[in-house]
């Protein structure tokens, strides 16, 4: 349970001070970050940092005041003139101010006549602050942000943060609702090192967050700034330490010495028309070691699209099932289970390894058979969708789990979860085709071993990719006419629409309209709102040369192997990340025939937008794209971490706080070694500092024991 001193922070905003159901709804939509609740709570708040900085500091005279700028001026209230007509499309009440040099007029829409009298009486002078307007020639000023009597001039902030807003909330709005937040921060104790914070000179936490939401310069906005860089230490940590726990847990679990001489390898490695790269060779080696000695491996396999690892999946599936278990083989998708099951069962025959199927789809009768074969290990080689893990399946002895997690994230933690599920015991192995920057790799995974295939098979020749605007969307038909006439085959990317797959399928079902108009039955659909069972059927007739073109979503980003298929092509590609454009264009190039890519793109081009075509037109090599994609995505865009599924951080950002990372992960590994369950003072202080961050998790897990 949650310390009940953080409680105030995981309130909804509602029992804020000055948030209604207006606003509350409001703060929803543009702080909420729970998808389960979608509500914003106190804590979003507090989170929601200044992005800028109001300078209010006071303008001489309303005669150098400048148009479209700020102003603070000195005023004497000279006229009232309330706006007439009738309700509703009223005129605006309109208060005459002048000083010395020039008069102005101050400007309410839908105004209160009795509060305005107050606020600005006829004969007083006033300190007015707001941005300055010329309307007909006349100057004005509509609501003005501030007014303030002359001796309660101090009331007035002279500099104001600037928030990130949304329509209908004004800056002044958030920063009274983000007051009313600050003020709910309990007394917390501190759980960083006196020392460490003597030597960076960090403030503490309430300190930090008061420092953040008040800056003074364009400088506090720096990541280097102390309040800036403790916050980001303490995410940091929290993510370090959870990780770290998860890892414990999962190594703590009994690990098995899994011998074997290769036997059953050899046959399938005998069988294949290639021999392994050396990359695959080594990784190979490393997983060996792993599953051979006593503890229980935790090993990431990263591979570039086409780097080879469904061939290392298979042989070390084949030492597991040789030194008598067996092997699980996850998948993201239904799609992408079945095509390791083509692909694996082929290559196993030669060792006679029996490979069998579970999804969704195994119902009834067939689902009971394969069961009861699980359990009586009849099957050596299950592959079967990551819902498995949902499910308490009985094998006769799981050896081996290898989950494939293409590019998408998290199921390390899902796994650590889920206990006593399918695998709780059994050495593990993940693939994924990101290739991750070595920084984020420490945030997503903490500290697993990896290996990496480095090194594509022989033979592969680059993808000339070109990037074209949509303006000559005609040109690029027209080329494919005439590949598809010589018997190509290609994909048709349609646009990726922000929040609405409905919309993603509207535009992929119009374009493949247009083109089935031009190119008959021999163009087909996928999306995702088709059933599985519909998406195979139309994959069956592309991968059998049936169609030859393929429309989708990004559906097909996914694991699709096609080696005919020689030609990509991505409309509106500036929408995508660069890590999505790798993927996609990843899957042509897998076949002997010369392959191209094509990114259509609307303009006129953002500069990073453009800046990521460039880098896809100059280079196929993932893990230079992956460190551009950090780099271009700077470590603060919330948005493209998000899309990449990457965690998102509040605070931190990288590569900025990439040393504050390695000290994070250095702490946090000292402090499990010393007190691995969190006990004590210093552990439930570093409790709390993981619910503070939502890692609410880790705890869980700890408490599991
Ligand atoms: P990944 O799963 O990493 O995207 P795959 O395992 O699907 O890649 O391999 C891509 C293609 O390369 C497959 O057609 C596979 O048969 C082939 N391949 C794998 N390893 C080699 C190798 N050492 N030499 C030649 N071709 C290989
Ligand atoms: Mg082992």
């Amino acid at each position: 349970m949650r310390p009940a001193r953080l409680a105030p922070l995981f309130a909804t905003v509602r029992a804020l001070k000055g948030v209604g159901p207006r606003i509350e709804g409001l703060l929803n939509k543009l702080v909420g970050s729970r998808a389960e609740t979608s509500h914003a709570h106190v804590i979003d708040l507090i989170w929601h940092l200044p992005v800028g900085l109001i300078d209010r500091a006071r303008t001489p005279s309303i005669a150098e005041a400048r148009v479209g700028e700020l102003a603070t001026l000195e005023v004497k209230v000279v006229e009232h003139r309330p706006g007439g007509g009738r309700r509703g499309r009223r005129a605006p009440y309109r208060i005459l101010v002048e000083d010395d040099t020039s008069a102005l007029e101050l400007v309410y829409f839908r105004a209160d006549a009795k509060y305005l009298e107050r606020l600005l009486p006829i004969g007083e002078t006033r300190i007015i602050s707001g941005k300055l307007e010329s309307y007909d020639g006349l100057l004005q000023m509509s609501h003005p942000d501030h007014v303030a009597a002359v001796d309660n001039a101090a009331s007035l902030p002279l500099i104001e943060p600037v928030y990130p807003l949304t329509a209908g909330i004004s800056n002044t709005t958030m920063r009274k609702a983000v007051t009313a937040a600050l003020t709910q921060l309990p007394e917390l104790p501190e759980w960083i090192d006196a020392e460490v914070l003597a030597k960076q000179d960090w403030p503490d936490f309430a300190d930090a967050i008061a420092a953040l939401h008040a800056p003074q310069s364009e400088a506090d906005f720096s990541p280097s700034v102390p309040a800036r860089a403790r916050l980001a230490y303490d995410e940091l940590l929290a993510n370090q330490l959870a990780l770290a726990i998860i890892r414990q847990r999962l190594k703590k679990r009994a690990g098995r010495s899994l011998q074997a001489k290769g036997r059953l390898r050899q046959a399938i490695v005998d069988a294949l028309p290639y021999t392994l790269t050396g990359a695959q060779s080594r990784a190979l080696a490393d997983i060996d070691a792993d599953m051979e000695d006593g503890n229980r491996m935790l090993r990431l396999l990263q591979g570039d699209v086409g780097s080879g690892k469904t061939i290392v999946a298979l042989l070390a599936m084949a030492n597991a099932v040789e030194a008598g278990t067996q092997s699980a083989l996850m998948a993201p998708t239904e799609l992408l289970a079945r095509q390791h099951l083509a692909t694996i069962s082929a290559m196993a025959e030669a060792a006679g390894l029996r490979v069998a199927i579970l999804t969704g789809r195994e119902r009834g009768a067939a689902r009971t058979a394969i069961l009861d074969a699980l359990q009586s290990g009849e099957i050596d080689i299950l592959i079967g969708t990551h819902a498995l893990f949902q499910e308490a399946i009985q094998f006769r002895d799981l050896g081996l789990v290898i989950i494939d997690e293409q590019h998408r994230f998290g199921v390390h933690q899902r796994l650590a979860l889920q206990g006593k599920g399918t695998g709780a015991g059994a050495e593990l192995l993940v693939m994924t085709a990101t290739p991750i920057p070595r920084t984020l790799l420490l945030t997503s995974y903490g500290d697993m071993d990896v290996s990496q295939l480095n090194e594509k098979p022989p033979g592969r020749k680059p993808i000339a990719t070109r990037t074209v605007p949509l303006e000559r969307l005609d040109e690029v038909t027209d080329g494919v006419e005439r590949a598809i006439s010589d018997g190509a085959q290609v994909y048709w990317v349609c646009p990726l629409v922000e929040e609405s797959d409905v919309l993603d399928v509207a535009a992929a079902e119009e374009r493949y309209a247009s083109l089935r108009a031009r190119f008959g039955d021999t163009v087909g659909l996928v999306h995702g709102r088709l059933t599985g069972k519909e998406k195979d059927a139309v994959m069956a007739r592309f991968a059998s040369g049936d169609l030859s073109i393929l429309v989708s979503t990004t559906v097909i980003e996914v694991g699709v192997d096609v080696p005919n298929a020689t030609i990509m092509i991505i409309e509106h590609a500036e929408r995508f990340g660069l890590a999505q454009l790798h993927q996609l264009r990843g899957r042509v190039g897998r076949g002997a025939a010369e392959s191209s890519c094509v990114l259509l793109y609307k303009q006129p081009l953002g500069e990073v937008a453009r800046e990521r075509l460039g880098v896809m037109r100059d280079t196929e090599d993932g893990f230079v794209i992956a460190e551009e994609d950090l780099r271009l995505r700077g470590g603060g865009e919330v948005l493209g971490t998000r899309q990449s599924g990457l965690p998102a951080f509040r605070i931190a950002t990288l590569p900025e706080h990439h040393e504050l990372l390695a000290a994070a992960r250095d702490a946090a590994r000292l402090t499990l070694s010393r007190n691995p369950s969190l006990e004590g003072e210093d552990g439930a202080r570093l409790r709390l500092l993981l619910y503070l961050f939502e890692r609410d998790d880790a705890v869980r897990l700890m408490r599991a024991g």
